[in-house]
């Protein structure tokens, strides 16, 4: 299995066990790379590990999120979509269709901070900041 031994370093280094389980699940995030929905992972999985179960794949993702391995993106569909990029980075949803892409600009970055810094929020400690960009490209592009 491709980047096998990444896998069990992300897990190991957030304190968690390794199982065949968790690296499927994490193998398939990355195999998959845009942003799968749970969907998505559990068919992944399942083309090669029919006897994992579905239950265990959502708890795995959840498990996942709780220790930081991959992150949550907020979608405006009911379907969670699930991201092995960690790093700071937003996001561009595409209209009329469920395509998420990252964008990493860091300049943006350092502007939101900046904002932020001069327009406090009273009593409100900014953790993270990310933008959801909403859109589309101009001209047909290959999404991949
Ligand atoms: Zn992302």
């Amino acid at each position: 299995m491709q980047r096998e031994e990444e896998i069990k370093e992300k897990l190991q280094h957030r304190g968690l066990k390794i199982t065949p389980q968790r690296v499927a699940v994490l193998h398939a995030i990355y195999t998959l790379n845009n942003h799968p929905t749970a969907q998505h992972i559990i068919d992944f999985v399942h083309k090669k590990y029919s006897n994992v179960a579905t239950g265990t794949i959502y708890k795995t993702l959840d498990t996942l999120v709780e220790k930081g391995v991959i992150v949550k993106v907020r979608t405006t569909d009911e379907a969670a979509r699930y991201d092995g990029r960690i790093d700071n980075h937003h996001h561009l949803y595409t209209e009329g269709s469920n395509h998420i892409e990252d964008y990493v600009n860091e300049n943006l970055d350092t502007m939101l901070k900046a904002f932020f810094k001069d327009n406090r929020i009273p009593g409100y400690e900014i953790s993270s900041i990310k933008v959801h960009i909403n859109g589309k490209y101009e001209e047909e592009r290959e999404t991949g």
